[in-house]
């Protein structure tokens, strides 16, 4: 038998969402020698999400200006006849592009990226096992980061159990003779919500949630589409269909020491940070990311304080939004058979206040 080939990095990084591209980046720009090991065969393809990243993320200048399709400014939010409109920032963004720049920006900085390669779990001796399109490998690394997501293979391959969710899907379509406006839509048989966010010449439109009637959520999704069909608001076409998980639990641990005291640092979705209500995710991962490359290179350099510091900024910066949305799910959930459109305006954080939230 061919033994595994070894590898020595100071970073190994599990994911190249934007959790972990924007983790390799910090990790690589403060002088770490970083590896982003990646399942996909293209970093950022296929794409599974509604592409609505909210300003603030702009304003950090991560997302390089190809990448935003369409500005969103307001947002109609939609419960049976109960209808208001939110005055929202943010951009409709084209992550396939945003993603290969955000991989382009982290090698730049050193760091190298394998594709087709999935992390199995970590050794007796914290080494991170390895399946690459040549074979099994080995990495040590001076700390890893676990950027793999809601449903994160690699931190239920590690005993750190599975985040509660539900499921999501999309469909880009070709966009229609009338124009749409981004809106989300709330019905009785879904606790969740639909989305349509145009993008230029195509829209995203798409649902997740628990349902609770008969019809699972590709029925509903198509009882949706044909609707936004009759009405001109997006075209035939289907243009790509994606879909996934979006954790509800909120946030787990986020620096735990696995086997061999190896450091472990969970970031973005993986480490629960998708909001519960909405399920979005995109400026955690870019903020979690950041915080967590920095803190895995002072790590893998020996500064012990970093994972508890990495554990306490993460508190600090989502504990008190991601824990009103958790009270926000839970009192939606209490009331959505007795008043389901007044559960929804708990259940919506963008809900205008004026309009009865
Ligand atoms: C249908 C849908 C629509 C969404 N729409 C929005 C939205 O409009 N706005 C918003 O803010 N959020 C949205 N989200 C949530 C958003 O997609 C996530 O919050 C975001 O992608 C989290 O980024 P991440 O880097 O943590 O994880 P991900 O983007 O999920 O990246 C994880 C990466 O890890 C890789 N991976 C997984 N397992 C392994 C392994 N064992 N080894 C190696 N690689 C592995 C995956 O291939 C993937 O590339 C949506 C989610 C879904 C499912």
């Amino acid at each position: 038998m061919r033994r595994p080939q070894k590898i020595a990095v100071d970073v190994a990084i599990v994911g190249a969402g934007p959790a972990g591209l924007l983790a390799a980046q910090a990790a690589a720009r403060a002088g770490a020698w970083t590896l982003i090991i990646e399942a996909k065969a293209q970093v950022g393809w296929p794409n599974h999400c509604a592409e609505w990243l909210p300003g603030l993320v702009l304003g950090q200048g991560q997302v390089p200006a190809e990448a935003p399709r369409a500005r969103v400014g307001e947002l109609e939010c939609r419960a049976g006849q109960t209808r208001a409109v939110a005055r929202v920032a943010g951009v409709v963004v084209d992550r396939p592009t945003w993603q290969k720049a955000l991989a382009e920006e982290a090698l730049w900085w050193g760091g190298s990226l394998t594709c087709r390669a999935r992390a199995l779990g970590l050794d007796e001796d914290g080494r991170l096992l390895v399946a690459g399109p040549a074979g099994r490998f080995a990495v040590r690394a001076g700390a890893v980061i676990v950027a793999d997501g809601a449903l994160s293979p690699l931190a239920r391959a590690l005993g750190l159990g599975r985040q509660a969710g539900a499921p999501a899907i999309n469909l880009e379509v070709e966009a229609g003779p009338r124009p749409c406006r981004p809106a989300v839509e709330f019905w009785p048989e879904l606790f969740g919500y639909g989305w349509s966010f145009p993008k230029g010449a195509t829209v995203n439109i798409g649902l997740g949630g628990v349902t609770l009637g008969r019809r699972r959520l590709p029925a509903l999704l198509a009882a949706w589409r044909e609707s936004l069909l009759a009405q001109g608001l997006i075209g035939p076409g289907v243009v790509r269909r994606g879909g996934g998980w979006l954790g509800h639990d909120g946030p787990r641990a986020a620096f735990v020491r696995g086997p061999g005291q190896t450091p472990l640092l969970l970031c973005g979705d993986a480490a629960g940070l998708g909001h519960p209500c909405t399920g979005a995710g995109l400026p955690q991962a870019v903020d979690s990311g950041l915080l967590a490359g920095a803190a895995a290179a002072d790590l893998a350099r020996g500064v012990a304080g970093a994972g508890p510091a990495y554990q306490a900024e993460l508190t600090a910066r989502f504990g008190q939004y991601l824990g009103r949305g958790l009270a926000a799910r839970q009192g939606a959930w209490a009331l959505w058979r007795a008043d389901w459109p007044a559960a929804a305006r708990r259940y919506w954080p963008l809900w205008p206040a004026e309009a009865g939230r």
